[in-house]
């Protein structure tokens, strides 16, 4: 770390105590802009970094619900609103125990640099709460995303902030959350994404992050004059971003042979074929059940249950050549990035936000492997987002083939754009740094135009 990234760091840590996360992605970030602040002092003089790291706003919220018992429960609701330089506010809301201030700093943060990144006008911002959905009946989750819209609709809106899903919120919850919304403000607008079809949503939303983190997997590999088919690939978790990670994967010929949740993860030698991807969406999506069951299901399939003594995830522990981090952040640390390369796997395209640890990230970047970094190769997901809003402002749809178009080229355009600003910044072959400092300079110039604010 120079002095100046040093002397930055012990301030973020000293405003922002409790906060690992949030340090976690600053630091990566502001490492990355030493390159940049050297040949702009302008930045520095326009203190765009110290306001880039501050939220613009941060709002927390009581979020009272009742059970099917008719017990009373309160969890904290939250909206970080970081930067609005090139567009409203935009990023997915979460649901899970461990949400708290610092973890969704970090992911509106990541937000801001990523949402440039996709060439569309969105600012970043990031939401959510400590409310566990697992275990509660659809009527359960109903009363508590009524009651998290309650205090939220007075902060959002289509040209303020547009949130959509993440960890916890999918389909289900944004249609709850969606109703109460139109409900109190008496509007039919397109203030979130990740709708129903039926009613304003965009075709291939669901797939987008997925289908995105594999795309970019392709376009990593074309700089080596390869290709995804007959790769092995190691996928983690078991939602939406995993499973989309799947299907691409089986379209374009490799072979996905693992999958994962908070209980543990299963390993399929044979490959995980589209029968087989039916099912787990069907267990996810619908019976909300556990991945244990496939390797009940499915003969030759292991199941290692998580545990939590052990100092490496045996996911990351088997031969590959490809790997997709798809289930939360810090999943893959030093010791999990060590195996990933002493098992054969030189591709890494992050479909969860920051999966991996700074040391993970510095071995992988050591090791010149493709590594695709989350702010770049899950971007996939805002930007179909981003094409919703699009087609709601415009009350026209577009079709399959004409959005899969459009995030595949947005995404060869992110791959390219990192590639070419990690050349020019003197770190060929650095997508970590070509993110960083891509997204960076979008939003650092829009906040030089519009003046202290
Ligand atoms: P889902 O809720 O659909 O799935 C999350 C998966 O990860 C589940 O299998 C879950 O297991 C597992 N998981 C979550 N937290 C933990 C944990 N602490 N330890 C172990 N396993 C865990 O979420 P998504 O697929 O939407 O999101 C996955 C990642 O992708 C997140 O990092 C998210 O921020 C990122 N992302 C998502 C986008 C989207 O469009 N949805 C866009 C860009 C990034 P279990 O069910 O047991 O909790």
């Amino acid at each position: 770390m120079n002095d100046h990234v040093s002397a930055l760091m012990a301030d973020v840590k000293a405003k922002n105590p409790s906060e690992p996360e949030f340090h976690q992605a600053v630091q990566e970030v502001v490492e990355s802009l030493s390159l940049v602040l050297d040949q702009h002092p302008e930045y520095r003089k326009g203190k765009i970094i110290e306001r880039i790291i501050e939220p613009e706003r941060v709002i927390m919220f009581r979020v009272p619900w009742q059970d099917d018992q008719g017990e009373l429960h309160v969890n904290r609701g939250f909206r970080i609103q970081m930067n609005s330089a090139i567009g409203p506010y935009k990023g997915g809301l979460r649901f899970h125990p461990s949400v708290n201030l610092g973890i969704l700093k970090f992911l509106a943060f990541e937000q801001v640099f990523k949402n440039a990144l996709t060439t569309l006008p969105m600012g970043g911002g990031k939401g959510g709460a400590d409310f566990d959905p697992k275990g509660k009946s659809d009527s359960e989750v109903m009363r508590f995303c009524q009651a998290f819209m309650c205090e939220l609709f007075r902060h959002i809106g289509p040209d303020t902030d547009v949130p959509a899903g993440d960890i916890g919120v999918g389909a289900r919850e944004i249609g709850f959350l969606f109703g109460m919304y139109k409900r109190l403000k008496n509007e039919f607008t397109g203030v979130m994404t990740g709708k129903g079809l039926t009613w304003g949503g965009s075709v291939i939303r669901p797939e987008a992050t997925g289908y995105g983190a594999v795309y970019f997997a392709g376009e990593m590999l074309k700089t080596r004059k390869e290709e995804l088919k007959g790769k092995t690939c190691l996928v983690s978790g078991s939602g939406n971003v995993a499973q989309y990670t799947v299907d691409k994967l089986i379209s374009l010929g490799a072979k996905a042979v693992t999958l994962s949740d908070s209980t543990g993860y299963i390993y399929d030698e044979a490959g995980i074929n589209r029968e087989k991807l039916a099912f787990v969406m069907d267990l996810k999506n619908n019976r909300r059940g556990r991945i244990s069951e496939y390797a009940d299901k499915f003969k030759g399939a292991t199941f290692t249950p998580a545990d939590p003594a052990l100092d490496h995830n045996p996911l990351w522990d088997h031969k590959a050549e490809c790997a997709f981090p798809s289930a939360t952040q810090n999943e893959i640390n030093a010791k999990d990035a060590a195996n990933l390369l002493r098992n054969g796997v030189y591709v890494v395209s992050e479909g969860a936000n920051m999966p991996t640890t700074i040391d993970g990230v510095n071995q992988f970047l050591e090791a010149k492997i493709l590594f695709g970094p989350g702010k770049a190769a899950n971007a996939g997901g805002v930007a179909t987002s981003g094409l919703e809003m699009a087609q709601n402002s415009m009350r026209i749809s577009w079709t399959r083939e004409e959005v899969d178009t459009r995030l595949f080229n947005i995404m060869r355009t992110i791959h390219e754009v990192c590639h070419r600003t990690a050349e020019k910044y003197g770190t060929p072959g650095n997508y970590v740094n070509g993110a960083n400092i891509a997204g960076f300079l979008k939003v650092a110039n829009a906040m030089m135009d519009q003046g202290l604010v």
